[in-house]
């Protein structure tokens, strides 16, 4: 019989989880002849989550579970997930059930009639998120795409069914600094789209401050793109040239001139600019360095505490 995985990262989603448990349960009854295992990843959280997956895990054999020793991010809890499905094919899917479950059957029809190997979604829309937030969205994915090879979808979600040959490629890919939804297309495979509208979390709250998605937006753009290294080198020589228009400038009016000393304030403008050119250049090369830093070190990406395994 086939088997579909399905992965629920988890931070702090105690009063999500029994509800999602609910909805899935509904969504799986609709298959026929396919097996589920539903592994609930505790990303090290604060609350009750380990406890409602243990029992969860106590009441129903498909559930299955791995606990962090720690809160490791969304994209070790997603990576954790994969490495520890087995089935034939794999779905990631909110706790908060903001990726609506129905729409499995669908996905699951892409790849089993149609041919796709995976089955991705987007939200068409907004709604229910501050719109500044929305505007910076927007501003990312426009630039991301113009620097980076590998196209990241405007509004994709991590949640899709994905083949197991399509999973096995993504755990090939081993680096520390993980940007899903850069890898997802990286790895390339025939994808299908399904759009719908923004669903709000069904309880808690969201762990994302706006801090939070700007940095992970720059560390998406250092992982899938190296046109900020090349802008500083075009910067560089930019600005080479001009000073060598400057230098002859100067020279043949102080030929022609002679001298007058002036144009301080003009030199420390100058100064002021030009370093603080180099200092953002600098600062471009640091942020590769961090993250070679971070890969040369080959660490593991999460460390796990407790499975499901260890308390049968
Ligand atoms: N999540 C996680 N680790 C984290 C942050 C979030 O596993 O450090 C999980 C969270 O439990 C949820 C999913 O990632 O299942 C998406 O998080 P959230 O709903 O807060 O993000 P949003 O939908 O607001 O973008
Ligand atoms: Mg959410």
């Amino acid at each position: 019989m086939e088997k579909i995985s399905i992965i629920v990262p988890c931070y702090n989603e105690e009063e999500a989880m029994p509800l999602f448990y609910d909805e899935i349960c509904k969504t799986a009854s609709q298959f026929e002849k396919v097996d589920f295992e539903f592994i609930f990843v505790n990303d090290g959280s604060k609350d009750r989550t380990l406890e409602v997956a243990r029992d969860l895990a106590k009441r129903d054999k498909r559930v299955r579970y791995v606990s962090f020793s720690r809160n490791f991010g969304k994209e070790a809890a997603m990576l954790a997930g994969l490495d520890y499905s087995v089935g034939d094919y794999v779905a990631i899917m909110d706790a908060d059930l903001q990726d609506p479950p129905s729409m499995l059957y669908e996905m699951y029809k892409g790849i089993k009639e149609e041919g796709y190997d995976c089955v991705a979604t987007r939200r068409v829309n907004r709604d229910g998120e501050p719109p500044i937030r929305s505007f910076f969205a927007k501003c990312y994915y426009k630039l991301i795409n113009k620097i980076s090879k590998t196209e990241i979808v405007d509004g994709a979600r991590d949640y899709r069914l994905m083949s197991r040959q399509m999973v096995n490629s993504i755990l090939s890919l081993k680096e520390y600094n993980r940007f899903s939804k850069g890898i997802f297309s990286w790895v390339g495979y025939n994808t299908k789209w399904l759009e719908y509208k923004n669903v709000e979390r069904v309880a808690g709250t969201t762990k994302w401050s706006f801090w939070k998605l700007f940095l992970y937006s720059l560390e998406s753009i250092v992982a899938f793109s190296t046109v900020p290294l090349a802008i500083s080198s075009i910067v560089g020589i930019l600005f080479f040239l001009i000073s060598m228009v400057m230098i002859i400038f100067i020279i043949v009016r102080t030929l022609a001139f002679g001298d007058p000393v002036a144009g301080w304030p003009s030199l420390v403008c100058i100064i002021f600019f030009v370093s603080g050119v180099q200092l953002f250049g600098i600062g471009v090369i640091g942020q590769y360095l961090s993250k070679l830093y971070l890969e040369v070190k080959g660490r593991p990406v999460y460390i796990v505490k407790e499975t499901e395994k260890d308390k049968k």
